[in-house]
């Protein structure tokens, strides 16, 4: 208490510390004691102060808001958070780059991160989505090669251009979400002015039940606002913390920013009958098809009191569902649900669920027990189930709705076929301006031609398949020969490879 009073700085331990300004010496020659144990502690703890950033989104912002409901949804959920119009739920965003390190700027291209926190009275409720409503992969055995390409070459330690194209080449399922990418929505200026997606298809089900499919957007209030290519690279060097210093002036200066939540709904009948796979996170559900129902918004009101604490130890994990929601048969999920928490065990700790910004804030009790820095929250006894002191049970009517899954277990790949341009296609013809096209080629343009010419060729013909003049004008953009683009587009993925292996 009287330490408290005056502020008198005190070791960790809570003992008063007398001099913080000279380490204890021998006085002629000077050396340093092993007795100054503050001094010691104090070193020690700042070399341990930075943790493993995270192997994807290492660099990002975040803060604190609520998310309100607008609309009545219970007839698809009952998740509690979304069971009254009006009923506001405390919550956490945390958005991000993707391949860049914790030091890299936040106007680079790539996909923004857009994950959400809401602590609900059942727990928390993650939503761990991009500002992009598709991805490049579709199955998670992908997804570190993938990364491998976006990051630094082994050898070199330098981003490489060959790896970035080569890999998304020989992954022509890539072809949807880089043309979002290299769009100037790849490049948005700062978090305020961005949309969020789920991307991934999840479960809704209600109090009888009944489920439905469903997918999150979340719009920006603010308006959508890019960066160009070049407004965004001289950024990256005059001011590589951009987006982090928007949100937080924003917020500091009573400037909230918010998102209106919508969600896609499919029936599981509608998911069969869909000319897509309705789980299959490339494509997107057309939203005249299965338009945009009004959920609730979310509004950010709160910078982190502490960023380390807040945001750099915030732990989202696609697989934290609340009753009400749950997963779908997503592979790109499926995967998710396991690596996003293993991912926060070895960054963070088995009990990384007990750091304040983790822990849930409503009751928690299990038997898991002990583990590096538990801070002992559960009382000790008893540590298994079933017993009979009184322990905490587990109640089946939290059970979700079973889905029929029927066939062999096996090494089901899936087959690229024409369906898998379409999309990209129709984001190019029918919904990209004039200007927005031509962004979409110049910043195309100047990221693959740092690659070599036979893998310029590979991608250029995904491009030519995806929509024609697509394909012309990134071939024209580069000066490579439009009658090998078409041929190689003729071929077979197969054969397109054999044709471009050196
Ligand atoms: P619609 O014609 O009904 O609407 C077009 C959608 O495209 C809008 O959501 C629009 O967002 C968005 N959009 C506009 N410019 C870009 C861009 N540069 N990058 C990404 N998205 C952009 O769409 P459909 O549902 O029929 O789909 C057509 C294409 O639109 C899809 O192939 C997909 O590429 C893209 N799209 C579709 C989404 C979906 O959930 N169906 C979501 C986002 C994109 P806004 O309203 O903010 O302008």
């Amino acid at each position: 208490m009287e330490n408290e009073k005056k502020k008198i700085m005190t070791t960790n331990q809570g003992s008063p510390v007398d001099n913080d300004q000279a380490s204890i010496t021998t006085q002629k020659p000077t050396m340093t004691l092993l007795s100054d144990t503050h001094t010691i502690e104090k070193l020690a703890h700042f070399d341990r102060e930075r943790i493993p950033e995270r192997v994807v989104h290492a660099k990002g912002s975040g803060a604190f808001g609520y998310f309100e409901v607008t609309h009545d949804v219970t007839q698809y959920t009952c998740a509690d958070f979304l069971s009254t119009i009006g009923k506001k739920t405390e919550m956490l965003a945390r958005f991000s780059t993707v391949g860049g390190e914790k030091g890299s700027a936040d106007t680079a291209r790539d996909p923004r991160g857009f994950a959400l926190k809401f602590y609900t009275n059942e727990g928390n409720y993650d939503m761990v989505g991009n500002n992009t409503p598709t991805f490049f992969i579709r199955d998670g055995i992908k997804f570190p090669d993938f990364i491998h390409t976006q990051k630094r070459n082994p050898l070199t330690n330098l981003k490489d251009a060959d790896a970035f194209w080569d890999f998304l080449s020989l992954t022509p399922e890539s072809i949807h979400q880089v043309t979002i990418l290299f769009s100037d929505r790849g490049t948005p200026d700062g978090y305020r002015h961005m949309h969020g997606f789920s991307s991934h298809t999840y479960m809704w089900y209600n109090a009888n039940g009944e489920h439905v499919w469903f997918k999150w957007h979340f719009k920006t209030d603010q308006g959508i606002k890019n960066l160009t290519d070049a407004q965004a690279t001289e950024l990256g060097g005059t001011d590589p913390d951009y987006a982090t210093r928007d949100l937080h002036n924003s917020i500091a200066k009573g400037d909230y920013p918010s998102w209106s939540a919508y969600v896609q709904i499919m029936t599981p009948e509608q998911a069969d009958n869909f000319r897509f796979d309705a789980f299959d996170i490339t494509k997107v559900w057309p939203q005249k098809e299965y338009p945009l129902i009004p959920v609730g918004k979310f509004v950010l009101n709160r910078n982190p009191d502490d960023f380390f604490a807040q945001i750099e130890q915030a732990a989202f994990t696609p697989g934290n569902f609340v009753p009400g929601i749950a997963s779908s048969p997503d592979k790109m999920l499926q995967i998710r649900l396991f690596s996003y928490p293993d991912t926060h065990r070895h960054r963070l700790g088995t009990n990384f669920h007990q750091i304040p910004v983790n822990a849930p804030k409503c009751p928690m009790h299990n038997y898991q027990r002990d583990g590096s820095m538990n801070m002992g929250i559960e009382n000790p006894a008893p540590n298994y189930y079933p017993n009979s002191f009184d322990g905490a049970q587990p109640d089946a009517k939290f059970t979700p709705p079973s889905i029929d899954v029927q066939g062999m277990a096996a090494r089901h790949e899936y087959i690229l076929g024409d369906i898998d341009f379409i999309q990209a296609g129709d984001l190019y013809g029918r919904v990209l301006s004039d200007y927005d096209k031509t962004n979409l080629i110049n910043n195309i343009v100047g990221h693959i031609k740092n690659a070599q010419p036979r893998i310029q060729y590979r991608q250029t013909a995904l491009f030519y398949k995806a929509h024609p003049e697509y394909g012309t004008r990134i071939a024209n953009g580069l000066g490579i020969d439009i009658e090998r683009v078409k041929q190689l587009a003729s071929l077979s993925q197969e054969e397109r490879i054999k044709a471009t292996a050196n």
